[in-house]
Protein backbone atom coordinates (compact mmCIF):
# COMPACT_ATOMS: atom_id res chain seq x y z
CA UNK A 1 0.00 0.00 0.00
CA UNK A 2 1.60 3.27 -0.97
CA UNK A 3 -0.25 6.06 0.60
CA UNK A 4 0.36 10.34 0.56
CA UNK A 5 -0.69 12.28 4.17
CA UNK A 6 -1.63 15.12 2.91
CA UNK A 7 -2.99 18.89 4.84
CA UNK A 8 -1.73 21.93 6.17
CA UNK A 9 0.97 21.84 9.07
CA UNK A 10 -0.58 21.25 12.16
CA UNK A 11 -3.25 18.57 10.65
CA UNK A 12 -1.86 15.62 12.74
CA UNK A 13 0.03 14.08 9.35
CA UNK A 14 3.40 13.16 11.69
CA UNK A 15 1.39 11.59 14.59
CA UNK A 16 -0.93 9.98 12.77
CA UNK A 17 1.87 8.17 9.92
CA UNK A 18 3.72 7.30 13.25
CA UNK A 19 0.31 5.81 14.78
CA UNK A 20 -0.51 3.75 11.40
CA UNK A 21 2.95 2.76 10.44
CA UNK A 22 3.03 0.88 13.75
CA UNK A 23 -0.48 -0.64 13.39
CA UNK A 24 -0.25 -1.55 9.69
CA UNK A 25 3.69 -1.98 9.51
CA UNK A 26 4.64 -0.34 6.31
CA UNK A 27 7.68 2.38 6.26
CA UNK A 28 6.50 6.26 7.42
CA UNK A 29 8.50 8.56 5.39
CA UNK A 30 8.53 12.61 6.53
CA UNK A 31 11.09 14.48 4.66
CA UNK A 32 10.62 16.67 7.12
CA UNK A 33 12.18 14.48 9.63
CA UNK A 34 14.75 13.31 7.63
CA UNK A 35 15.72 17.06 6.81
CA UNK A 36 15.73 17.72 10.73
CA UNK A 37 17.74 14.35 11.37
CA UNK A 38 20.41 15.34 8.45
CA UNK A 39 21.16 18.79 10.48
CA UNK A 40 21.69 16.73 13.19
CA UNK A 41 23.79 15.19 11.86
CA UNK A 42 25.57 18.28 10.09
CA UNK A 43 25.61 17.14 6.84
CA UNK A 44 25.31 19.21 3.38
CA UNK A 45 21.55 18.17 2.79
CA UNK A 46 20.50 19.14 6.23
CA UNK A 47 22.53 22.46 6.63
CA UNK A 48 21.07 23.78 2.90
CA UNK A 49 17.33 22.51 4.16
CA UNK A 50 17.81 24.62 7.47
CA UNK A 51 18.17 27.97 5.17
CA UNK A 52 14.86 27.55 4.06
CA UNK A 53 12.80 25.50 6.80
CA UNK A 54 13.84 28.70 9.48
CA UNK A 55 11.54 30.74 7.23
CA UNK A 56 9.15 28.14 6.61
CA UNK A 57 9.69 28.42 2.90
CA UNK A 58 9.88 25.07 0.75
CA UNK A 59 13.52 23.13 0.07
CA UNK A 60 13.75 23.15 -3.43
CA UNK A 61 12.20 20.46 -5.49
CA UNK A 62 15.01 18.75 -6.81
CA UNK A 63 17.03 18.42 -3.40
CA UNK A 64 13.47 17.22 -1.85
CA UNK A 65 12.62 14.54 -4.92
CA UNK A 66 16.24 13.59 -5.17
CA UNK A 67 16.02 12.70 -1.43
CA UNK A 68 12.87 11.17 -1.52
CA UNK A 69 13.92 8.78 -4.45
CA UNK A 70 16.63 7.40 -2.82
CA UNK A 71 14.39 6.46 0.18
CA UNK A 72 11.93 5.11 -1.69
CA UNK A 73 13.67 2.70 -3.16
CA UNK A 74 15.15 0.82 -0.04
CA UNK A 75 14.01 -2.56 0.75
CA UNK A 76 11.85 -1.95 3.88
CA UNK A 77 9.51 0.33 0.88
CA UNK A 78 9.20 -2.50 -0.91
CA UNK A 79 5.74 -3.50 0.14
CA UNK A 80 4.90 0.27 0.62
CA UNK A 81 5.08 3.61 1.96
CA UNK A 82 3.47 6.21 3.73
CA UNK A 83 4.47 9.85 2.65
CA UNK A 84 4.28 12.46 5.29
CA UNK A 85 5.25 16.13 4.63
CA UNK A 86 6.29 14.83 0.26
CA UNK A 87 5.17 15.42 -2.51
CA UNK A 88 4.08 19.74 -1.08
CA UNK A 89 4.19 20.69 -4.86
CA UNK A 90 2.97 19.85 -8.02
CA UNK A 91 6.02 19.32 -9.25
CA UNK A 92 6.84 17.27 -6.74
CA UNK A 93 3.90 15.30 -7.74
CA UNK A 94 4.58 15.06 -11.14
CA UNK A 95 8.27 13.64 -10.14
CA UNK A 96 7.18 11.22 -7.91
CA UNK A 97 4.58 9.70 -10.89
CA UNK A 98 7.16 9.53 -12.70
CA UNK A 99 9.51 8.15 -10.67
CA UNK A 100 6.60 4.69 -9.52
CA UNK A 101 5.88 4.95 -13.03
CA UNK A 102 9.07 4.05 -14.01
CA UNK A 103 9.03 0.57 -11.70
CA UNK A 104 5.45 -0.25 -12.73
CA UNK A 105 4.14 1.14 -9.66
CA UNK A 106 1.15 4.16 -8.64
CA UNK A 107 0.04 5.72 -5.65
CA UNK A 108 -3.07 3.49 -3.78
CA UNK A 109 -4.48 6.44 -1.62
CA UNK A 110 -4.15 9.84 -0.49
CA UNK A 111 -5.68 10.99 2.37
CA UNK A 112 -6.21 14.68 2.92
CA UNK A 113 -6.27 15.93 6.25
CA UNK A 114 -8.84 18.43 6.64
CA UNK A 115 -8.26 21.01 9.42
CA UNK A 116 -9.62 24.13 10.16
CA UNK A 117 -6.85 27.76 10.93
CA UNK A 118 -7.89 27.66 14.51
CA UNK A 119 -7.14 24.12 15.33
CA UNK A 120 -3.95 24.47 13.36
CA UNK A 121 -2.49 27.05 14.94
CA UNK A 122 -3.01 25.92 18.49
CA UNK A 123 -1.47 22.40 17.67
CA UNK A 124 1.66 23.61 16.19
CA UNK A 125 2.23 26.35 18.91
CA UNK A 126 1.89 23.48 21.16
CA UNK A 127 4.20 20.78 19.89
CA UNK A 128 7.46 19.69 21.31
CA UNK A 129 9.31 17.07 19.72
CA UNK A 130 12.27 14.66 20.60
CA UNK A 131 15.37 15.71 19.95
CA UNK A 132 16.14 12.02 19.82
CA UNK A 133 13.86 9.93 17.99
CA UNK A 134 11.32 12.52 16.97
CA UNK A 135 8.01 11.38 18.81
CA UNK A 136 5.53 14.31 18.90
CA UNK A 137 3.78 16.12 21.81
CA UNK A 138 1.48 18.68 22.39
CA UNK A 139 2.01 20.51 25.79
CA UNK A 140 -1.70 20.48 26.14
CA UNK A 141 -3.42 17.83 24.35
CA UNK A 142 -0.59 14.71 24.35
CA UNK A 143 1.73 15.71 27.25
CA UNK A 144 4.52 13.55 28.21
CA UNK A 145 4.31 11.90 31.29
CA UNK A 146 7.33 13.79 33.08
CA UNK A 147 7.35 17.63 31.30
CA UNK A 148 10.38 17.83 29.10
CA UNK A 149 11.21 14.12 28.65
CA UNK A 150 10.36 11.82 25.73
CA UNK A 151 7.91 8.50 26.88
CA UNK A 152 9.33 6.86 24.34
CA UNK A 153 13.46 6.90 25.02
CA UNK A 154 14.08 9.36 27.59
CA UNK A 155 15.18 12.26 25.17
CA UNK A 156 14.41 15.95 25.35
CA UNK A 157 11.43 17.79 24.42
CA UNK A 158 12.07 20.56 22.49
CA UNK A 159 10.35 23.53 20.37
CA UNK A 160 10.68 23.02 16.56
CA UNK A 161 12.37 26.65 15.46
CA UNK A 162 9.77 26.55 12.54
CA UNK A 163 7.11 25.90 15.29
CA UNK A 164 7.32 29.90 16.82
CA UNK A 165 4.15 32.18 15.55
CA UNK A 166 6.16 34.16 12.56
CA UNK A 167 7.43 31.37 10.97
CA UNK A 168 3.83 29.44 11.46
CA UNK A 169 1.91 32.09 9.13
CA UNK A 170 4.38 31.87 6.46
CA UNK A 171 4.65 27.81 6.57
CA UNK A 172 0.28 28.46 6.44
CA UNK A 173 0.85 31.13 3.53
CA UNK A 174 2.80 28.35 1.63
CA UNK A 175 0.84 25.70 2.14
CA UNK A 176 -2.21 27.60 0.20
CA UNK A 177 0.13 28.59 -2.38
CA UNK A 178 2.11 25.71 -3.37
CA UNK A 179 0.38 22.30 -1.47
CA UNK A 180 -3.08 22.59 -1.51
CA UNK A 181 -3.06 22.56 -5.38
CA UNK A 182 -2.45 19.08 -4.87
CA UNK A 183 -5.74 18.25 -3.21
CA UNK A 184 -7.14 18.98 -6.90
CA UNK A 185 -4.26 16.81 -8.44
CA UNK A 186 -5.50 13.94 -6.76
CA UNK A 187 -8.63 14.26 -6.76
CA UNK A 188 -8.58 14.56 -10.44
CA UNK A 189 -6.82 10.84 -10.22
CA UNK A 190 -9.90 9.72 -8.11
CA UNK A 191 -7.06 8.82 -5.28
CA UNK A 192 -8.67 11.62 -2.85
CA UNK A 193 -9.98 10.89 0.44
CA UNK A 194 -11.20 13.77 3.01
CA UNK A 195 -10.75 13.21 6.82
CA UNK A 196 -11.78 15.50 9.37
CA UNK A 197 -8.11 16.45 11.18
CA UNK A 198 -10.19 18.85 13.36
CA UNK A 199 -11.65 15.62 15.97
CA UNK A 200 -9.64 13.34 18.42
CA UNK A 201 -6.45 12.01 17.36
CA UNK A 202 -7.90 8.50 17.79
CA UNK A 203 -11.32 9.03 15.90
CA UNK A 204 -8.94 10.35 13.04
CA UNK A 205 -6.84 7.92 13.67
CA UNK A 206 -9.71 5.13 12.71
CA UNK A 207 -11.45 7.15 10.20
CA UNK A 208 -7.93 6.80 8.71
CA UNK A 209 -7.30 3.20 9.26
CA UNK A 210 -10.76 2.24 7.50
CA UNK A 211 -9.48 3.93 4.16
CA UNK A 212 -5.90 1.83 4.51
CA UNK A 213 -7.12 -1.51 5.51
P1 LIG B 1 4.98 20.53 8.94
O1 LIG B 1 4.22 19.53 8.15
O2 LIG B 1 4.60 20.54 10.37
O3 LIG B 1 5.00 21.89 8.33
P2 LIG B 1 7.51 19.18 8.28
O4 LIG B 1 8.29 18.60 9.38
O5 LIG B 1 6.79 18.29 7.34
O6 LIG B 1 6.51 20.19 8.99
O7 LIG B 1 8.44 20.14 7.39
C1 LIG B 1 9.26 21.14 7.96
C2 LIG B 1 9.96 21.93 6.87
O8 LIG B 1 10.79 21.07 6.08
C3 LIG B 1 9.05 22.61 5.86
O9 LIG B 1 8.56 23.85 6.31
C4 LIG B 1 10.01 22.77 4.66
O10 LIG B 1 10.91 23.83 4.84
C5 LIG B 1 10.81 21.47 4.73
N1 LIG B 1 10.18 20.41 3.91
C6 LIG B 1 9.67 19.24 4.36
N2 LIG B 1 9.13 18.51 3.35
C7 LIG B 1 9.30 19.25 2.23
C8 LIG B 1 8.96 19.07 0.86
N3 LIG B 1 8.31 17.97 0.43
N4 LIG B 1 9.29 20.05 -0.01
C9 LIG B 1 9.93 21.15 0.38
N5 LIG B 1 10.27 21.39 1.66
C10 LIG B 1 9.98 20.47 2.58
ZN1 LIG C 1 12.22 10.16 22.08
Amino acid sequence: MRVILLGPPGAGKGTQAASIAKEVGISHISTGEMFRASLKEGTPLGLEAKKYMDSGELVPDDVVVGMVRERIQQPDCKEGFLLDGFPRTIIQAQKLDETLENDGLNMDLVINLVCNDKTVLSRLTGRRVCRNCGAIYHVENMPSKQSGICDECGGELYQRDDDKADTILNRLKVYRNSTEALIDYYRQKDLLKDVDANAQREETLKAMLVLIK
